[in-house]
């Protein structure tokens, strides 16, 4: 019988076991529970790979918790700007949005523009204008106040330096969010959602919207959503390679993960992480940081929450 699986990731970064309040540990997990009973909830009714990313990142991108929608980082120019893509591994169908603001669920508009749209990536004024076109709300930027990020942000608004939002050293709120799910088909899919960078400006793009880096599916090999350091992944095309380890090299979901981050990766010094599905139903989460939120749960019996390493 065909095995259902849901993997998620909420940013992988500095988590240092001891460093964040038992109440803290249990807020992070508490989302993360939701998203993922959300998805796999929809999976075990029959409902596809797609819709059970796109439902499961909603609830991360609603939470002020993770650096996606509700909760992003603050650009240089004290705005919002956010990354989206999600991919169907059936149809190799994908849509993504970059520079985007006033959006709620960016990761939503992404789908749209996979299924009612004749592009792949819409950007900033133009992706906007698709949104009012197909009659989003656009939510004034007091919805995306976090005080926070906003904090984090004052910091270092005055160097020319951006972060990574998990390599903040102190106790802190991280990560981009992502989703990768293996319906009752075997077709899966993998979704990644994004504020970025603090302090980010001239337009930078990470790898979050860029299909193959970031965020990859295919139903021959596998579903792939990443976080970590966005040049990193864009130059590694990190999403991508794993799939390839597999196609042409006959890796399994597990080896090919570890040998991209573990290896390929660091190689290059990038760090973070990503989580993967294959249409078996097979889940991998490797990551070379310190930890990664992320949680996992299939058919036959898997059911985890973690935040370390193990
Ligand atoms: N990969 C994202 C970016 O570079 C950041 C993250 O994973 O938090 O935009």
């Amino acid at each position: 019988m065909q095995k259902i699986a849901i993997a998620i990731h909420g940013g992988a970064g500095t988590l240092v076991k001891g460093k964040m309040t038992p109440e803290k540990e249990k807020e992070y997990k508490d989302i993360l529970s939701m998203a993922i009973e959300t998805g796999y909830q929809l999976l075990e009714e029959g409902k596809n790979a797609i819709e059970a990313v796109e439902k499961a990142i909603i609830v991360m991108e609603n939470s002020h918790l993770f650096n996606a929608g509700k909760g992003s980082v603050f650009t240089a120019n004290e705005t919002h700007e956010m990354d989206a893509a999600i991919m169907d591994g059936k149809s190799l169908n994908a849509g993504a949005v970059t520079l985007i603001s006033g959006i709620k669920n960016p990761i939503s508009l992404a789908r749209d523009v996979m299924n009612k749209s004749e592009h792949v990536i819409l950007a900033g004024e133009g992706a906007l204008q698709f949104a009012k076109y197909l009659n989003y709300a656009l939510e004034e930027p007091s919805y995306f106040y976090d005080e926070f990020r906003h904090q984090q942000w004052i910091e270092i608004k005055d160097s020319d330096t951006f972060q990574l939002d998990h390599a903040v050293k102190k106790e802190s709120k991280f990560g981009t969010v992502g989703a990768v799910a293996c319906d009752k088909n075997g077709t899966i899919a993998a979704g990644t959602s994004t504020g970025g960078m603090t302090n980010k400006k001239f337009g930078r793009i990470g790898d979050s919207p860029i299909i193959g880096a970031g965020n990859y599916a295919n139903n021959q090999t596998c579903a792939v959503s990443c976080t970590g350091s966005g040049e990193f992944f864009i130059r590694g095309v990190v999403a991508y390679d794993v799939s390839c380890l597999m196609e042409y090299k006959g890796m399994t979901l597990q080896e090919a993960a570890d040998e991209v981050i573990q290896k390929r990766l660091l190689k290059i010094g990038g760090d973070g992480g990503l989580i993967a599905v294959d249409s078996k139903g097979n889940i991998a989460m490797p990551f070379n940081t310190e930890g990664m939120y992320r949680a996992c749960k299939d058919s036959e019996g898997l059911d985890e929450i973690l935040i370390y390493d193990v």
